[in-house]
């Protein structure tokens, strides 16, 4: 069945067409919204083409890539029909949605919704869903939440200590997200070790420009470090992650900044690229550091040693683990985050093998603990956009 996976931002869109598991085509439309959007088009196997064009809404954007995808030089069907079903990304789910689901009108109201406590994420991938709906009426879709997976965190863990009608009435509560690649990389990881899922106690850690840290206890999350929204838990390239909630307050009053300049701190001018000045880059913060820049050094050392506390607290939350997971961008190829992570726990059983860690190769899944090790150490890449075309296959499939 060919599935055509749709990730939506608000000025980007991203794709990638699926025949089963097959991967056909993928690309990124940027700059949504100019007249200098631009489209980087690759067919599996080939060279990328990239082409500029005048794209000012999501509707035009999908209208192009459906054209792309059918150009009888660019493409890689021979007429759009082809394309069986839809699957989406959708970022915020709340507490209506604990697994993918077939998008009907139900739905669409409820995704509706979570714009409320989503308002920079979830409107765009509705834009994505309207489109399909008016290009290809035929369609089904289906729409895969990042927070999903994270549904089955017990109350203790999800429970924020303020006034609680604030999660009755308001739904403020933990969340989590990155749901789809902590789930992927689970089962990954039961499949690397050879024993079943529901026997094993993982911590998955998947650092990119977001990054974010979960407890999966026998296939299900029991505690994940992002919250009510994506800046709770891990320091990221510019996001602060955990802070004395106090501090944003001190510093509205002290510079008399207002909620979107405080919310532009915390979100944009913060996390590494804040501590070292330099970049939200793991790659540069790496180089500068080795020439000897100390604010670089000091935004890698907190990022890891934060880290690192996130993973001792989650080996005590589930008294116990089997395999440590490093995936997304940071965790799978920077030697060096895992090593200053995952070095020095050997009280918790966790024996880094540094030779294996530095000989990874890129794009590989790798065992880089020692064969004496109690815990594992995984480097496992991560596929979001394929659970997302599992599911929608299996979900259309059904129905
Ligand atoms: P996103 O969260 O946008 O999907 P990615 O998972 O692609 O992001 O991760 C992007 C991050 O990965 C960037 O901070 C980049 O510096 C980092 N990264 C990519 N390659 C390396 C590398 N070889 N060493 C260190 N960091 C890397």
């Amino acid at each position: 069945m060919k599935v055509l996976v749709l990730n939506c931002g608000s000025s980007s869109i991203k794709y990638k067409l699926y025949d089963d598991d097959q991967q056909l085509a993928e690309g990124l439309l940027e700059k949504i919204g100019t007249a200098q959007a631009q489209l980087n088009h690759t067919v599996s196997g080939q060279k990328k083409t990239v082409s500029v064009h005048e794209i000012l809404e999501h509707r035009a954007g999908i209208e192009l890539i459906l054209n792309v995808l059918q150009d009888p030089e660019k493409g890689v069907v021979k007429d759009i029909e082809e394309i069986q079903a839809v699957g989406h990304r959708v970022v915020h789910g709340a507490e209506s949605f604990s697994e993918s689901t077939l998008i009907t009108p139900e739905v669409i109201a409820k995704i509706e919704e979570c714009i409320d406590i989503a308002p920079l994420h979830n409107p765009p991938n509705l834009a994505g869903i309207y489109a399909i709906s008016q290009l290809l009426p035929q369609v089904p879709q289906v729409a895969v939440f990042d927070t999903a997976f994270h549904q089955t965190m017990p109350d203790k863990a999800f429970v924020y200590a303020i006034p609680y009608v604030f999660y009755t009435r308001d739904h403020i509560r933990k969340y989590g997200f990155h749901g789809t690649s902590h789930y992927f990389v689970a089962h990954e990881a039961a499949t690397m070790l050879g024993r079943p899922i529901d026997e094993l106690k993982l911590i998955t850690c998947h650092l990119g420009n977001g990054s974010s840290v979960a407890a999966v206890d026998r296939g299900k999350s029991v505690d994940t470090s992002m919250g009510f929204t994506p800046l709770e838990g891990l320091p990221m390239g510019t996001r602060s992650g955990d802070i004395d909630p106090a501090v944003p307050l001190y510093i509205m009053d002290k510079e008399e900044l207002n909620l979107q300049q405080i919310n532009a701190l915390l979100n944009k001018h913060s996390g590494v690229l804040g501590i070292s000045g330099i970049s939200n880059d793991f790659r540069t913060l790496e180089d500068e550091a080795a020439k000897g820049d100390k604010r670089a050094a000091l935004a890698l050392e907190v990022f890891c040693y934060r880290l690192k506390k996130y993973i001792g607290s989650y080996i005590a939350a589930m008294n116990g683990v089997d395999a440590i997971v490093f995936t997304g961008g940071i965790g799978e190829n920077s030697d060096v985050v895992r090593d200053m992570v995952a070095s020095d726990m050997e009280f918790l059983g966790v024996q880094l093998d540094a030779d294996k860690n530095r000989a990874k190769e890129r794009g590989k899944a790798a065992d880089i603990s020692k064969a004496s090790s109690r815990v594992k150490v995984l480097v496992i890449p991560t596929n979001e956009e394929l659970v997302i075309a599992r599911d929608t296959r299996r979900i259309v499939s059904e129905t």
